[in-house]
C-alpha cells in the first residue's frame, strides 16, 4: 500500500527520508503524482484541492498536516466514515507559546515605543509595569492555548481562559461557553486567540467582541485569520478602542499587497509562522498512526468531524 502527501508547500524528499526510516516498504507519493489510486490507504493533507480524497477509493485515514483542521472542512468532500487525525506536536506547542509570550511581553515592556524613541535618539523612560497588574485572556485552551495560558500564569500575569467545555488550569480563571465570552473578555488588557476555527468560531472576534473588551486593550491572533473580522478590527483600532494588535494569520493569505494592515501604525504582523510543522518532529506520530491503522488499533489525535476539530 502507499501514502500520499497532499501539500504544495512541503519538501517531499525530506518526508521520504523520514518515512524510509519509520515505515519500511511503504511508498510515499506526492500529489498529484499518485500512481495507482487504489493502492493509497492514507493521505497526509494540508489544504487539499476539492475532491482529492474522493479520488482515492481505498482511503482508510486522513491526517491533517497541521494542528488546525479547518482546511479539511473547507469543502463538503470528506469521504464518509474515513477517520481523520491531526498533529499534536511538542515543537509546535513550544513555538506557539514562545510567540505568544513574545507578543505579550513585547507589548507589556513597550518595546515598540522604545524602538521609536531609539530611532529618534531619545532616552525616554515610560511608566513602570508589573505583569501581575496585566490581565491576559487566552481564547482556546487546547493543545496550544493551555500551554500558553499556563506559562503566562507562571510569569505572573493574571490569566483568564475560555473554551467550549469546562477547563481547570491552576492559576488560570477558566470560562466556557458562548454566554460567558463577554464576561471573560471584559477586564482583559491583552487577548490572545488560540481557538480552533469551526463554523461556531468563524468571525468570533467581531465588533461585538471588541466592544466587550475594555478600552485600550491589545489583540494577538495566532490561530486562524477567520476568527477575526478584519474590517471590525480596523474600525476598533482606528477608533482607539483597541490599542494594537499582533497578527500572524489573516482572512486571506498571503496578505493582499493593498491590505491596510501592512502599514497600520498599531499593527505588527508576521507571515503565518508562529508554529510551523517540522518534518523531523511530526513524522513519528504520522508513521505511528499508519502502523495503528494497519493493526486496527486506536488512533492518536482523532478529529471529531461533527465539531470540526
Ligand atoms: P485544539 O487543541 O483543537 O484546541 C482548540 C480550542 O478551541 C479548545 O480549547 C476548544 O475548546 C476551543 N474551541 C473550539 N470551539 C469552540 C467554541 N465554539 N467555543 C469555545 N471554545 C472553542 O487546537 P490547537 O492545536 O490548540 O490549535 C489552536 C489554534 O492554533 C487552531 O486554530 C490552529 O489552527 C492554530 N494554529 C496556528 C498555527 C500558526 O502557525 N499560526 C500553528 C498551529 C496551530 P475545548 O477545549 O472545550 O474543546
Amino acid at each position: 500500500m502507499a501514502i500520499v502527501l497532499i501539500s504544495a508547500s512541503q519538501d517531499i524528499a525530506q518526508w521520504r527520508e523520514s518515512f524510509a526510516a519509520l515505515l519500511s516498504g511503504v511508498e510515499l507519493r506526492h500529489w498529484p503524482d499518485i500512481g495507482v489510486a487504489d493502492e493509497i490507504d492514507m493521505a497526509i493533507a494540508w489544504k487539499a484541492p476539492e475532491g482529492a480524497f474522493k479520488s482515492l477509493p481505498n482511503l482508510r485515514l486522513i491526517c491533517s498536516l497541521g494542528q488546525g483542521t479547518d482546511h479539511l472542512f473547507r469543502f463538503d468532500d470528506l469521504p464518509p466514515g474515513v477517520p481523520i487525525t491531526r498533529l499534536v506536536d511538542d515543537s509546535m506547542r513550544r513555538q506557539m507559546t514562545a510567540y505568544v509570550i513574545a507578543a505579550v511581553t513585547r507589548r507589556l515592556c513597550r518595546m515598540a515605543d522604545y524602538a521609536a524613541y531609539q530611532a529618534k535618539g531619545e532616552w525616554h523612560p515610560l511608566a513602570a509595569y508589573d505583569p501581575a497588574a496585566a490581565v491576559v485572556g487566552v481564547l482556546g485552551l487546547g493543545a496550544l492555548g493551555r500551554d500558553a495560558a499556563e506559562k503566562l500564569a507562571g510569569l505572573g500575569f493574571e490569566v483568564r481562559g475560555w473554551s467550549r467545555n469546562p477547563a481547570f488550569i491552576p492559576g488560570v480563571e477558566c470560562f466556557n461557553g458562548k454566554r460567558s465570552l463577554a464576561e471573560m473578555l471584559g477586564p482583559c488588557d491583552m487577548v490572545c486567540c488560540l481557538l480552533a476555527l469551526t463554523s461556531e468560531t468563524l468571525g468570533i472576534l467581531d465588533a461585538r467582541a471588541f466592544a466587550a473588551i475594555k478600552p485600550g486593550a491589545y489583540l494577538i491572533n495566532s490561530a486562524r485569520g477567520g476568527h477575526v473580522v478584519e474590517a471590525d478590527l480596523l474600525a476598533a483600532l482606528d477608533s482607539g478602542h483597541l490599542d494594537g494588535a499582533t497578527l500572524d494569520v489573516f482572512e486571506a493569505e498571503p496578505l493582499a499587497a493593498d491590505s491596510p494592515l501592512w502599514d497600520h501604525p498599531k499593527v505588527e504582523l508576521t507571515p503565518h509562522i508562529s508554529a510551523v510543522t517540522m518534518v523531523q518532529s511530526c513524522a513519528g506520530q504520522i508513521a505511528e498512526n499508519y502502523r495503528r491503522m494497519t493493526a486496527g488499533q486506536p488512533l492518536l489525535h482523532v478529529v471529531d468531524p461533527d465539531r470540526e476539530y
